[in-house]
């Protein structure tokens, strides 16, 4: 017989690229596309060498992701391809994770489905949705129905290193490790639900309470990590746990130079996060008996998704085409690129 060796652990691991349209300002402007996606799986930069004429000193760049989307594609298909698989992960005992991850502006929290600022997008249309119709799909299959799981929701927010919980009003929580490395979000409010429309609900409160406060141009959103997870329980007990992550603008960890100290402090916080979760990843992808996950509150948090046989983790690196945001979709790409 053929044996095909099929180890989990490459399969562990999805890290695809979203490429989002060029919006109304970028096209008034009239930025060039920087970015061509020429098949499922590989994605070109063309970078300019000088500032000078476009057309004729493009320097192309080529990376590889398990998938690469291009601007014509809907949330729907993104999450089929990045956190559906990861729903039955759940079902299984184990623990997914789906992190978005750019810059501000790429299309995280549209993605995602927090994002209420546009007529087109409400919370039945991103990846935190769909997987909750789904979940609630599987909930109801014969081979599970039996089971006796109980969904909850949690949503929370990482800023500057601090937790805070967006189902109980920004409340600041603490975050406990015990002697046996379990790491516990003191206090956080686990809500029951029953369905996906009370799911959605949850969604619309604690995205409310997140932007909440915010004025348009200093959003604190950009700065922090926004956790929204589905836990599956079975007699009280944790069975499963899906963790989708909107993270920080990846461009504010560059604030380190900043000349406001809050600012600073800020993008040194999210630099070092980032940087922590990447390395979680790779861990896990490695199969590493080391994860450094205290480097960081948002990978202590997570700590418990990034070890284990049954964890399965998924980014998806949203990009800009616009000429003008070149250099950061370099870096978001370069980022991912090590991700796996
Ligand atoms: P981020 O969360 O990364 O800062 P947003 O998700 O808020 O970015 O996206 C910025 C803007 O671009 C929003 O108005 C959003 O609706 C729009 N947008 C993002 N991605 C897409 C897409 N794939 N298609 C259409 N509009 C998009
Ligand atoms: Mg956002």
């Amino acid at each position: 017989p053929i044996c095909i060796t099929d180890p989990i652990e490459e399969h562990r691991i999805c890290v695809c690229v979203r490429k989002r349209p060029l919006n109304k300002q970028e096209l008034q402007k009239k930025e060039c596309d920087v970015i061509t996606v020429p098949s499922k799986c590989v994605l070109l930069v063309h970078e300019p060498k000088q500032k000078v004429d476009l057309t004729k000193y493009l320097d192309t760049q080529a990376f590889r992701f398990d998938f690469s989307f291009d601007e014509s594609s809907s949330n729907e298909m993104v999450y089929r391809f990045t956190a559906r698989p990861l729903v039955e992960t759940i079902f299984e005992g184990g623990k997914a994770t789906c992190f978005a991850y750019g810059q501000t502006g790429s299309g995280k929290t549209h993605t995602m489905g927090g994002d209420f600022s546009g007529r087109t997008q409400n919370a039945s249309k991103g990846i935190y949705a769909f997987a909750s119709q789904d979940v609630f799909l599987l909930l109801n299959q014969p081979r599970y129905r039996s089971q006796e799981l109980e969904v909850y929701v949690t949503f929370f927010e990482i800023y500057n290193g601090k937790v805070f919980d967006l189902l109980n009003k920004k409340t600041k929580l603490r975050v406990l490790e015990d002697g046996k490395q379990q790491v516990q979000v003191v206090g956080l409010q686990e809500r029951q639900v029953s369905c996906a429309e009370d799911v959605i609900r949850m969604i619309e409160m604690g995205t409310a309470c997140r932007t909440s406060g915010q004025t348009f141009a200093n959003a604190s959103s950009s700065r922090s990590h926004a956790c929204f997870q589905i836990l599956l329980r079975r007699r009280g007990k944790l069975f499963g746990k899906f963790s989708l992550v909107d993270l920080a603008g990846n461009e504010r960890g560059a604030d380190t130079s900043s000349a406001d100290r809050q600012t600073r402090m800020e993008g040194a916080e999210i630099n070092k996060s980032l940087l922590a979760l990447k390395e979680c990843i790779r861990a896990l992808g490695q199969n590493k008996s080391h994860t450094p996950f205290r480097e960081s509150k948002l990978t202590q948090v997570l700590r418990d998704s990034f070890i284990g046989t049954n964890s399965r983790t998924c980014m998806i690196a949203m990009i800009s085409p616009g000429m003008s945001s070149c250099e950061y979709t370099l870096n978001t790409l370069r980022y991912a690129d090590r991700v796996k």
